[in-house]
């Protein structure tokens, strides 16, 4: 069938039934046929629908007549894993409620913004942890699909960590949430038992036969030494003796085994007290040396950023600008949360004692526990890694080699090796590292033209 045939049927087929926006206009596919990433790919139309039942509606008629559906929430992603050629759904645009706030949890629909959450949340003195470096714009439910994670997982983990249940809705448009399940449960499976529910009853009793079946190949590929791992499904921890922990294989799912509506998320209360130091460096070496030294001192951050990204946060902010000095080749970025602002305080001064006893040769920008200085510098990332989209000119930094995992004690071979692959090229690359967590964002300017 053409597509304008299918879109025009779609839309017929649907009408008095979706209520959301569904629209197969060029602008609109133009809108979604790009995300963070540098692929694109036109889709067959775009759909926002209005809470769970819409989005059932659509999953029921998609699983129907065999249309892709594809999840989107901001679009932030940068490996083009919110396009496809079926019908984008946008969550981001309806499903934006903060549904309830518990004393140590919050139920919240898949489309809320991060930052729109704790600031949501702000008053009840805890906040929602996972920090990917985009909170402006990241959804609740992009990040439960990539188990987003940013600055501070050394200290709190990422997305999966935090969350308590999760409302799915599946290809099918069945419905269930998704929770830590007694295998007492699972192994009495009857469809339409009061304690499982009919979707719950189909897929699970399988789910924990695959995975006590492949328990040894788990563990010999996902061996729990591993702590950055961005390759399929996570299957380590799932299953343990008595519970099939549900969310912990769904978290990280990029969107294939169901759409996320809602999710009961895990709250933390907000650190008593913080330091931030901000080191710069005149060389690679000394900083990698110093995110070393720096690890046995309980760090809650540790993020290093290059000569490239320094270089943009001095063009766009006077105050980095005076700061940093033009020859600059790393700074690190690092912070310690404790119980009060004078133990952090403590901290960072006992790990900058211990650098300058083993001659590391830095220079500190920042000692600081004021609140308004600590947002400053941890700015200076937030706003720089944005920025590389907008660099002009033939060669552009590419993000194709992200979120790769080094074990931080290799951290300086791996950064030794990758100069010597780019020179041999004669390329230049940014470099973004969530330094003590062994994850690296490293994006080689490239011309993309075909000549
Ligand atoms: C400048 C910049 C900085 C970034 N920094 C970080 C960082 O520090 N840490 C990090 O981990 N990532 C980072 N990212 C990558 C990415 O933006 C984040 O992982 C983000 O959390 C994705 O959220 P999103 O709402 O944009 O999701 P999208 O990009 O819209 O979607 C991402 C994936 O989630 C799926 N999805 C979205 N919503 C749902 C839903 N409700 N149900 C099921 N599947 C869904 C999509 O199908 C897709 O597979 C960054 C990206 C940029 C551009």
């Amino acid at each position: 069938m053409r597509q304008e045939d299918r879109s025009s049927l779609m839309s017929e087929d649907l009408a008095g039934l979706f209520r959301g926006e569904l629209r197969f206009d060029a602008v609109a596919k133009a809108a979604y046929a790009s995300d963070g990433s540098l692929y694109e790919v036109t889709p067959l139309g775009v759909a926002a629908p209005l809470d769970r039942d819409d989005l059932t509606v659509l999953c029921r008629y998609a699983s129907e007549h065999k249309i892709p559906l594809v999840p989107r929430g901001a679009g932030s992603g940068v490996a083009g894993e919110a396009l496809g050629e079926g019908l984008i759904v946008d969550l981001s645009r309806h499903l934006t409620a903060v549904e309830a706030v518990g004393e140590s949890s919050v139920r919240v629909q898949s489309g809320v913004v991060l930052a729109d959450l704790n600031r949501a949340i702000r008053a009840t003195g805890r906040y929602f942890p996972p920090d990917p470096s985009n909170v402006l714009v990241t959804t609740i439910g992009g990040m439960l699909a990539r188990d987003s994670a940013g600055s501070h997982s050394i200290e709190i983990g990422t997305t999966r960590d935090w969350v308590q249940s999760l409302e799915v809705v599946l290809a099918s448009g069945a419905s269930f949430e998704a929770r830590s399940t007694p295998l007492t449960e699972i192994n009495s499976a009857v469809p339409g038992r009061p304690t499982l529910s009919a979707p719950e009853a189909a897929i699970l009793p399988q789910l924990a036969w695959l995975l006590r079946e492949n328990a040894d190949l788990i563990v010999k590929w996902q061996p729990a030494t591993l702590k950055v791992n961005r390759c399929g499904y996570r299957l380590r921890d799932v299953l343990d003796r008595d519970v099939l922990n549900v969310p912990q294989v769904l978290v990280g799912s990029e969107g294939t085994l169901g759409f996320f509506s809602s999710a009961t998320l895990r709250t933390r209360p907000l650190p008593l007290g913080r330091a931030v130091v901000l080191l710069e460096f005149k060389a690679l070496e000394p900083a990698t040396t110093a995110v070393t030294l720096c690890q046995k001192e309980s760090l809650a951050a540790c993020d290093l950023l290059d000569r490239r990204l320094l270089g943009l946060s001095r063009e766009v902010d006077r105050y980095f600008e005076t700061l940093i000095s033009p020859d600059a080749e790393a700074v690190l970025i690092l912070e310690w949360t404790t119980s009060s602002p004078q133990s952090a305080l403590a901290a960072a001064r006992n790990c900058l004692a211990n650098l300058r006893d083993q001659a590391v040769n830095c220079r500190v920008l920042i000692e600081t526990t004021d609140e308004t200085d600590m947002a400053r510098v941890w700015s200076l990332a937030q706003r720089v890694v944005p920025l590389l989209n907008q660099i002009k000119g033939n060669a552009r930094p590419v993000p194709i080699v992200e979120d790769i995992a080094v074990p931080p004690a290799a951290l300086h071979e791996f950064l030794l090796d990758a100069q010597r692959v780019l020179q041999e090229y004669e390329i230049t690359a940014s470099m973004y590292a969530h330094a003590a967590a062994g994850q690296i964002h490293l994006r080689p300017f490239l011309s993309l033209e075909v000549s």
